[in-house]
């Protein structure tokens, strides 16, 4: 700027001297240069204006004496933009995580309108961006949630169902912010709640079973008396063995099932050859005592066919679905049993042409305590958890049990179990360990 300003200095003072008149020359000069001054200045300021407009943008060296404070305003400005990115970047994160979480969340303003919520709010409670400025009241028909709200209680839990699906239950629960807003958190507790009635179910079911032999011991008990006579005493004795021996079973197939359904997968130290046909001869000779001549039995094993296993369960799971063909079958009915090779995997089977069972029933029938309620059957005898075991002895051998039946024409029961189960388990533990590393 200074350099325009000059030139036109020497060029007024030049004008001067060519005309001679110095006095003239002077001021013409000074004018000259406080005119173009004045037209620089002004011209920089309008570049700065406009230059405001974007402060981002680069400097030009027409901004003049504007260019430091310009310089400055766009440092700062370049600071706070990186700052808001980062922030934006930072809220994005954070909503996406908000996104991800499994519970539903509305952020309620004043007059309990929605302002924000997550994908979970949208799927559980049926949210969509339309509702937000919306009362969540107006939105979600509940009136205990209404009065929760009304009222502030943030101890209280309120449980109730899904306003979209009345098959889910979800638990409300209110948290205030500090700028006072209101959190509504809400969980999907369908699964819990089934958790909990299934628990609470089986504790009944459990007591139940045991109620009925343990009243019968009390029962003989009581009769007792010091002027009984030994045999009679002994009698006694000898009746008491039947209801003590159910109660044995129940707590051995609980412990059973217990410890079963706590590993998924045997360790490979428990892991060794079962011989199959040999063990279903045994099996086989214990059932035919049971029997005492009433069924026919037909064994048709492998002699070569060895698999790995844990020997012993799956010697109980083969027991229990021999005893569960006796059991069910009529007197005179034929139990055949297979144990044979089919590609890589060795194939069990048991079929028996006993009261077979009713297609309703054949998905419930591994579940815990889940009998069919025959006349009669009750007094067969059987703790209900037989088949519960099985599934669980099957499962953690790779394979699960596949029923078929009829009813008054018999039930065939078979499974395809892995040669090896150390390939098997040792496979298992470095997909759990891959998916743990990724
Ligand atoms: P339980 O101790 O009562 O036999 P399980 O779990 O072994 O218990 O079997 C569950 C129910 O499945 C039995 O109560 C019975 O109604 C039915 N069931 C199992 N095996 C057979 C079978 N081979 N034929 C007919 N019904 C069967």
């Amino acid at each position: 700027m200074v350099v325009p300003t000059t030139v036109f200095l020497i060029s007024g003072v030049a004008a001067g001297i060519w005309f001679e008149e110095w006095v003239l020359a002077l001021t013409a000069g000074l004018a000259c240069s406080a005119t173009a001054w004045c037209i620089l200045q002004e011209r920089a300021s309008r570049k700065f204006r406009l230059w405001l407009r974007q402060p981002l943008n680069p400097l030009s060296r027409e901004l003049g004496r504007w260019k430091q404070p310009a310089n400055r305003i766009r440092q700062q400005m370049r600071g706070a933009r990186t700052r808001s990115r980062s922030f934006a970047a930072m809220a994005l994160r954070l909503r996406n995580i908000a996104d991800e979480l499994p519970d539903a969340w509305v952020l309620l303003g004043e007059r309990e309108k929605v302002e924000m919520f997550n994908r979970a709010a949208e799927r559980m409670l049926g949210l969509t961006s339309k509702d937000v400025g919306k009362r969540l009241t107006h939105l979600i028909r509940e009136p205990a949630l209404a009065s929760m709200l009304a009222s502030g209680e943030h101890e209280r839990i309120l449980e109730t169902t899904s306003p979209i699906d009345d098959s889910i239950q979800m638990e409300f629960r209110l948290f205030p912010t500090e700028s006072s807003e209101t959190i509504v958190v809400a969980r999907n507790v369908t699964e819990l709640n089934r958790f909990l009635s299934m628990r609470q179910q089986f504790l009944a079911n459990v007591s139940h079973e045991l109620r009925t032999p343990l009243t019968v011991v009390l029962g003989y008990l009581e009769a007792v008396d010091a002027d009984m006579d030994k045999p009679t005493l002994l009698d006694l004795t000898k009746r008491l063995s039947s209801p003590v021996g159910r109660m044995k079973s129940l707590v051995e197939d609980l412990l059973t099932l217990t410890s079963l359904e706590s590993s998924p997968l045997p360790s490979p130290d428990q892991i060794r050859p079962f011989h199959g046909s040999q063990q279903l001869e045994e099996i086989f000779s214990e059932a035919i005592q049971i029997s005492s001549g009433r069924h026919e039995f037909i064994l048709d094993a492998d002699p070569d066919l060895v698999i790995e296993a844990v020997p012993e369960e799956l010697r109980s799971a083969f027991t229990n679905l021999v005893t569960n063909a006796i059991r069910y079958s009529p007197d005179g009915g034929n139990v055949s049993v297979r144990w044979t090779r089919v590609a890589d995997l060795a194939r069990f089977e048991i079929k028996d042409d006993g009261i077979g069972i009713a297609p309703e029933h054949i998905s419930r029938l591994t579940e815990r305590f889940y009998r069919v309620d025959v006349r009669g059957l009750r007094a067969r005898g059987g703790t209900g958890l037989g088949l519960a075991i099985v599934k669980h002895v099957l499962r953690r051998h790779g394979t699960n049990l596949q029923i078929e039946s009829e009813i008054g024409r018999g039930s065939r029961m078979y499974c395809f179990l892995p040669l090896s189960q150390q390939r098997r388990i040792a496979e298992r533990a470095s997909v759990a360990s891959e998916t743990a590393a990724t």
